[in-house]
């Protein structure tokens, strides 16, 4: 089978990937699976999902030929695909609608997310206010008091908001909750997932749904070398952040067949990937199963899962998308670590030189690509996922900067 198209039958991207459940969930994932099979290719739907990215969400999101970094930079030209343009300001709202349309069809009325940073739940809060649909979001208790704006912003768009007080009270603790919520009430309740991760079809389906980065990209991005007379049709390179890997997997996809353009996801490296402290599934971590999936993740030698970190919580995430594993795998793809630091550099840098402030986990991406064109030629072509803006990101940046400078103020 050609790598553009995994996973099996079963839902493995070679050794990663399937559906590692428990009986309870059974029932209720091949529900799922069997709509989405049957609604993936369906016209009305395809035709719905469509408009509602035109009109609701403001796509095609455009390419950005960033000139001035790329000048300063010196080497490679970097384009700066915008998915912070998109409404709620990053590309998950693209996975939540073709979600929650799927929901819409299935009949269910319910719907539960789980989140760590809050900006899932806050696509998934407000794509229910959009559909007039019941929002419960999970969240640990640890992160609800370390994201309050988001927990507002979930309510004010009148979703649910459940402090989970298990466990490290994160993440984690909210994904065990969700799922247990799933299984008590399958009948009504629709499950969903933020990104790349979970059972099969989960990181088939977010995949499906995010490739339209990709898509997009395949046909902006010859437009673009012919103004500027670069005789390419594709780039050189592809960058983009990587927390699960849903931003990532959604340009990275239609490309795989491209075997000449190179394909590099970024992962958070924290204080450094031999700190013990990042959050660098593919680079650190091991096989494992983590949310109902056969993946990398970081776990320490009883397989219990380890705490990441980084600066960016839409990193924060301690395993990683099966299909992520499998190209690492099979070499198809490339993984890095760019660290907190740095990553603090690049927003500084991008916002200053191109007026564009990028998120945090973004910035990561953008790192990597200015350390990577300085290696390249001016003919040569980065494109970066510009995954989210950083509005959200302005008080840890601050706060980074001050205690750089030893500061207070
Ligand atoms: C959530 C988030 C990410 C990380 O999620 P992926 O599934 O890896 O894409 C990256 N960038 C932004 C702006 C996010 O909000």
């Amino acid at each position: 089978m050609p790598p553009c198209a995994q996973p099996d039958a079963a839902g493995f991207f070679g050794r990663f990937g399937g559906s590692f459940i428990s009986e309870t969930l059974a029932g209720a994932v091949n529900e799922l699976h069997r709509a989405y099979l049957r609604y993936r290719d369906d016209a009305d739907f395809v035709a719905e999902f469509r408009d509602e990215l035109a009109d609701y969400v403001g796509r095609p999101s455009p390419v950005y030929h960033a000139r001035r970094l790329s000048d300063e930079t010196g080497g490679a030209q970097i384009f700066l695909k915008r998915e912070d343009l998109n409404h709620t300001g990053a590309h998950k709202i693209n996975n939540v609608i073709g979600q929650a349309m799927l929901a819409r069809r299935m009949g269910k009325r319910r719907i539960i997310a789980e989140t760590g940073a809050g900006q899932h739940g806050v696509a998934t809060a407000t794509i229910c206010a959009r559909y007039g649909l019941e929002c419960v979001i999970y969240m640990g208790s640890e992160d609800i008091r370390r994201q309050h704006p988001n927990v507002q912003r979930m309510q004010l768009l009148g979703a649910t908001v459940v402090p989970v007080e298990s466990g490290s009270r994160t993440l984690k603790d909210a994904m065990n909750e969700a799922m247990r919520d799933w299984v008590a009430h399958v009948d009504n309740t629709f499950y969903l997932i933020g990104t790349v991760a979970g059972m099969h079809p989960y990181p088939m389906m977010v995949r499906d749904f995010q490739t339209v980065i990709g898509k997009e990209c395949l046909e902006q991005m010859p437009a673009l070398f012919r103004r500027r007379q670069m005789l390419k049709q594709h780039p050189d390179a592809i960058v983009a952040c990587v927390g699960g890997g849903s931003n990532a997997i959604g340009i990275f996809h239609p490309y795989i067949g491209h075997e000449g353009v190179r394909l590099i996801g970024v992962e958070a490296a924290g204080f450094g990937l031999d700190s013990g402290k990042h959050a660098a599934s593919i680079q650190r971590g091991s096989a494992g199963v983590l949310h109902g999936n056969r993946t990398l993740i970081l776990q320490d030698d009883n397989g219990q899962v380890l705490e990441t970190h980084s600066i960016s919580a839409g990193l924060d995430y301690p395993g990683v998308g099966p299909e992520h594993a499998w190209l690492h795998e099979i070499g198809r793809a490339e993984y890095v670590g760019v660290t907190d630091a740095e990553a603090v550099d690049a927003f500084h840098r991008l916002s200053r030189v191109e007026g564009i402030i990028p998120a945090l986990e973004a910035s990561h991406a953008v790192a990597h690509a200015i350390k990577l064109a300085r290696e390249m030629s001016r003919e040569q072509a980065i494109l970066v996922n510009l995954s989210g803006r950083g509005d959200k990101d302005m008080d840890t940046v601050l706060a980074h900067d001050c205690s750089r400078a030893g500061g207070v103020a």
